[in-house]
C-alpha cells in the first residue's frame, strides 16, 4: 500500500460526467485537486452504459452520442492536466475525518490526505457483471478479460466475446479486423444493440454463436481456453477453444460504502444542503449520488451543482479568495 504524503485541497471521488466537470471547475479555482475513479476509464454511467445513445438535454451540447460528451469533458479537463492528478482504476474504500479537520482516504492502492472531499460517485462503484459460472480467477487478465485496455493485446488471437448488448457488439466489430477470429456468444438469437450495429455485425466475419450459454471455462495448458457451451433449452453441449474470453455482461453498481463513511442518507442518496455540503463539514456531494428537495438525477443538474459545491468549499478553504462571477481566460 502506497502512502501519499501530499495534502490535496480537494479529492473528487468519482470520474463520471459530474465529477469530471467538478474537477475541471476546481482547477479553474486553482484548487490542488485529485480525481479518483474506480474504473480504468473516466465517464461514469455515460461511458459504461450508453456511449452510443444520443443525449439531447445538456445545455450547449448539440444532440450527440454519450461518448462524444465524455470526450468533450476529457478535453476540457485535460486543459489542466499539469495542475491536477487523475487516478483511474482506483476505488476509494475508507474515508475518515482527522482531529485537524483534514481527511484520510484509503483507496484500493494508497492512503492519501485531503482538506476537503467531493463525493460524485453516482449510484456507486461500477464493477463489470461477472461470468455466471465459477472459474479459476487466476485466468483474469491473462485469458479472461472484462475490459479492453489496448486493442493490440488481442491482435492475431482467437477471441470469444460473451454478451448481446451494444458493448459486446462494438467490441466484436472493433476486434474483428485485428483478431485471428472473433466469436460472439449470446444466450439469445436476437442482439440488443443499435439496429445499424447489428446490421454491421451480421455483415461481418464475426462468428455468431447463438443461442448458447457458457457452462464451463477450463484452462488448457497448450490449447488456450476451453469454453463449454450449452445450446439454450437443450442438453446439447459444444466446446469452443479460444485464446481469450472477453466478458461484456454490463455493469453492477453499489453505493453501500456511503453508509460505511458515516454520511446521512435518504433513500440511499447522500443528503446535502444548499451549498452541496453534507452533515460532515468539508465533505460535499453532487450528481446522482445526492438528494435534496427538488433534486433531479440528470447530467445538467449535476453540472449545475458542481460550481455550487466548488465555490463554497473554496471559500471554506481560502476565505480570503473572492467568489468568482464568471470564468475568465485560462492562463
Ligand atoms: C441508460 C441511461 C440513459 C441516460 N440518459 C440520460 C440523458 O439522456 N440525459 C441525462 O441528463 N441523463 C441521462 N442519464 C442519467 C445520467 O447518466 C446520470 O445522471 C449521470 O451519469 C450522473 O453522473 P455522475 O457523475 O453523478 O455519476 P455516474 O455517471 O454514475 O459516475 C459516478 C462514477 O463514480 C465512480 N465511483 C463510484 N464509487 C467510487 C469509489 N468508491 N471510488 C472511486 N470511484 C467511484 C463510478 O465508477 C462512476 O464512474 C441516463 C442514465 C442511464 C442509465
Amino acid at each position: 500500500m502506497e502512502f501519499d504524503e501530499h495534502l490535496y485541497d480537494l479529492t473528487v471521488i468519482g470520474g463520471g460526467p459530474v465529477g469530471m466537470f467538478a474537477t475541471f471547475y476546481a482547477s479553474m479555482r486553482n484548487l490542488d485537486t485529485q480525481l479518483i475513479e474506480s474504473l480504468p476509464e473516466l465517464g461514469g454511467q455515460v461511458a459504461a452504459l450508453y456511449p452510443e445513445k444520443v443525449i439531447h438535454d445538456v445545455a450547449g451540447f448539440v444532440p450527440a452520442k454519450g461518448a462524444e460528451l465524455i470526450s468533450n469533458l476529457k478535453q476540457q479537463l485535460f486543459e489542466f492536466k499539469d495542475k491536477l492528478v487523475i487516478r483511474c482504476d482506483e476505488e476509494v474504500l475508507e474515508l475518515e475525518k482527522q482531529p485537524d479537520e483534514t481527511f484520510v482516504l484509503k483507496t484500493s492502492k494508497r492512503i492519501t490526505h485531503t482538506r476537503s472531499v467531493l463525493v460524485a460517485i453516482g449510484s456507486g462503484a461500477f464493477a463489470p457483471r461477472p461470468l455466471a459460472v465459477g472459474y479459476d480467477h487466476d485466468l483474469d487478465n491473462q485469458k479472461v478479460f472484462y475490459f479492453v485496455k489496448q486493442v493490440a493485446d488481442f491482435a492475431n488471437k482467437e477471441i470469444a466475446i460473451a454478451g448481446g448488448g451494444d458493448a459486446a457488439i462494438d467490441w466484436a466489430l472493433t476486434l474483428e479486423p485485428v483478431a485471428k477470429r472473433v466469436h460472439l456468444i449470446h444466450r439469445r438469437n436476437k442482439f440488443r444493440g443499435l439496429e445499424a450495429s447489428v446490421d454491421r455485425l451480421k455483415a461481418s466475419s464475426v462468428d455468431l454463436v447463438t443461442p448458447y450459454n457458457i457452462k464451463q471455462v477450463i484452462d488448457g495448458p497448450d490449447t488456450g481456453l476451453n469454453l463449454n457451451l450449452q445450446l439454450a433449452k437443450s442438453e446439447e453441449v459444444r466446446t469452443l477453444t479460444v485464446d481469450s474470453l472477453l466478458v461484456n455482461y454490463g455493469f453492477t453498481s453499489d453505493n453501500h460504502i456511503l453508509k460505511e463513511w458515516g454520511l446521512p442518507l435518504e433513500r440511499r442518496s447522500l443528503v446535502v444542503d444548499e451549498n452541496m455540503e453534507t452533515a460532515i463539514s468539508g465533505i460535499y456531494g453532487i450528481g446522482d449520488a445526492v438528494t435534496y428537495p427538488g433534486k433531479v438525477k440528470l447530467i445538467s443538474a449535476g453540472f449545475g451543482e458542481a460550481p455550487t459545491a466548488i465555490n463554497h468549499l473554496a471559500e471554506a478553504l481560502y476565505p480570503e479568495r473572492k467568489q468568482p462571477l464568471h470564468s475568465t481566460s485560462i492562463a
